[in-house]
């Protein structure tokens, strides 16, 4: 059993990425996912009063806990959260640092209202 394999190390293979391309293609369908859902909750909170939450079993929206955080207000499918420390408006960008900031900047934006 020789570690020493000679004929590999000189080879620098060609590094196409297909996985980069279909992760575009994934964050366009996202998008478009996103927006679509973002219109129904819209609708949804136009004549209702209280917020579905993520991942329950009465929340109409189950594509919401795919963009949404669980536990949470489906309004939570607006912002982005990358790594739970920062919450960015999907509308406007604005960013907080608490998913209750976040909530409220929704909330007070309405920017799905329109
Ligand atoms: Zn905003």
């Amino acid at each position: 059993m020789g570690p020493h394999s000679l004929a590999q190390s000189g080879r620098s293979s060609p590094q196409s990425p297909p996985i980069e391309i279909s992760a575009n293609t994934q964050a366009r369908i996202a998008r478009t996912d996103r927006e679509k859902l973002a219109q129904r909750i819209n609708e949804h909170l136009e004549t209702n009063a209280e917020e579905p939450i993520v991942g329950s079993v009465d929340n109409p929206f189950p594509l919401a806990d795919q963009y949404g955080i669980k536990g949470v207000s489906v309004l939570s499918v607006f912002f982005h959260h990358l790594d739970m420390s920062a919450f960015t408006c999907h509308f406007c960008g604005d960013k907080r640092g608490t998913i209750d900031d976040a909530l409220e900047h929704q909330r007070a934006a309405r920017h799905y209202n329109e």
